[in-house]
C-alpha cells in the first residue's frame, strides 16, 4: 500500500477515537454521521465487520468495531476457558444495548460466536449434558442482550457416526429452543478437521432437517473452512457456485452470515487454518466477488483473520469495502 493512504487511514482512526468520555453523548452522533457517509458510498448493503474483543467488557466490542469502521461485528459471551461462566452482568448487558444502539449496530448484524468447549455432537453423555447446557446458557445471554443470532460451531463425532453426532446436535438445538425463545441457531460450516461435522452442506442439511422451529435455525459459511473442506470459491465465480451448490443442498433461506477469512491451507487438506484476506490460498478475487454478491447483501460479513501489524482489521475491512462495484 503506498504510504499516502496509510496516512490517511491513521488519520481516520485518529478521528474516531477521540472520546470525550464514558457517556459519550456527542461522540455517538460523530459515529452516526460516519456510518451514514459509508451507507451513502460503496457497498452501501454490505455489513462487513469482525470478530471483536469483549476484554474490559461487553460495551468494548462495540467501541472496537466502530474504531475499525465496522458495521457489523461477532464476539464471545463469556470466557472460552471454563464451564462455568460467571452470570451475565445485567449493568454490563445495559451499557452493551446502548452502544449498540447510539452507534446504530442492528440485532441482525451483529452475531456471537459460541464457546470452543460445547460439543453438542458428542458421544459421552456428560459432555453432550455439559454442552447442551452451555448452549442453553449462551443462548439465554443473547436473549438477555437483546441478540436475535447466535453461531455454533455443530460439533465432533468422535468414535461415534456421522448421523448419530448429527442426531445428538438437533437434539440439543431443539432442547435449547425450548428452554430459550426467539434466538435463531445459526450453525458454521466447518472444514472436516478430525471428527468435526459440518464440513459438507449435507451433513448442515442433517442436523436442519431435524429441528422443529425452522424459523430458528440458519447457517453461517465461514471461506476458509468452505475452502478446506473442498469448496473451490478461488476459481473465477467460484463463490456463485459455492452458492448454488448451497443453495441446492440446504437453501439460501437459511443463510444468515458469512465470516470472511483467507486459507493457509490448500483446497480440501480440511486443515482450520485462518490467514489475512488475500494473502492466502484463496486469493482476493473470491472476496471481491463476495463483496459484490447481492445474495450477500445485510447480513454480517465477519473477519476473523490474524490481522498482522499493518494489515489488522480496520486495514482489512477498507481493503474489502474497496472492492466493492457499487
Ligand atoms: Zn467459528
Ligand atoms: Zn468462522
Amino acid at each position: 500500500m503506498a504510504p499516502k493512504k496509510r496516512s490517511e487511514r491513521k488519520r481516520k482512526t485518529e478521528t474516531e477515537t477521540e472520546r470525550p468520555d464514558e457517556s459519550g453523548g456527542g461522540d455517538a452522533s460523530e459515529h452516526r454521521i460516519i456510518s451514514k457517509e459509508k451507507t451513502e458510498g460503496k457497498g452501501e448493503h454490505k455489513y462487513i465487520g469482525a470478530h471483536v474483543s469483549i476484554a474490559g467488557g461487553l460495551w468494548k466490542a462495540v467501541e472496537a468495531s466502530v474504531e475499525m469502521k465496522g458495521r457489523s461485528f461477532a464476539l464471545f459471551l463469556g470466557s472460552q476457558r471454563s464451564w462455568k461462566r460467571p452470570a451475565l452482568d445485567s449493568a454490563a448487558a445495559v451499557k452493551f444495548q446502548e452502544a449498540c444502539n447510539s452507534h446504530g449496530f442492528q440485532p441482525n448484524h451483529i452475531l456471537p460466536h459460541g464457546s470452543y468447549l460445547m460439543n453438542c455432537g458428542s458421544p459421552k453423555q456428560d459432555v453432550f449434558e455439559k454442552s447442551q447446557a452451555m448452549l442453553v446458557d449462551e443462548l439465554s445471554r443473547c436473549s438477555a442482550l437483546g441478540l436475535t443470532q447466535f453461531n455454533l460451531h455443530p460439533g465432533a463425532s468422535r468414535d461415534s457416526s456421522t448421523e448419530e453426532c448429527l442426531d445428538r446436535i438437533a437434539q440439543a438445538i431443539n432442547h435449547a429452543h425450548q428452554q430459550v425463545p426467539a434466538v435463531t441457531t445459526v450453525l458454521e460450516n466447518m472444514s472436516g478437521q478430525g471428527s468435526t461435522v459440518g464440513g459438507q452442506f449435507s451433513e448442515l442439511k442433517g442436523i436442519i432437517d431435524q429441528v422443529r422451529d425452522q424459523s430458528r435455525i440458519g447457517v453461517c459459511l465461514d471461506t476458509c473452512h468452505a475452502f478446506a473442506a473442498g469448496y473451490d470459491i478461488s476459481l473465477p465465480g467460484g463463490v456463485k457456485s459455492m452458492l448454488e451448490e448451497f443453495d441446492k443442498v440446504v437453501g439460501l433461506q437459511y443463510l444468515r452470515a458469512f465470516h470472511l477469512n483467507d486459507s493457509k491451507g490448500k483446497l480440501g487438506c480440511h486443515l482450520d487454518r485462518h490467514e489475512d484476506i488475500g494473502r492466502g490460498q484463496i486469493g482476493l478475487n473470491a472476496f471481491r466477488e463476495i463483496v459484490n454478491e447481492p445474495l450477500l447483501d445485510n447480513i454480517p460479513l465477519i473477519l476473523e483473520t490474524p490481522g498482522r501489524p499493518g494489515f489488522e482489521y480496520a486495514e482489512q475491512i477498507e481493503l474489502l469495502y474497496s472492492l466493492c462495484e457499487d
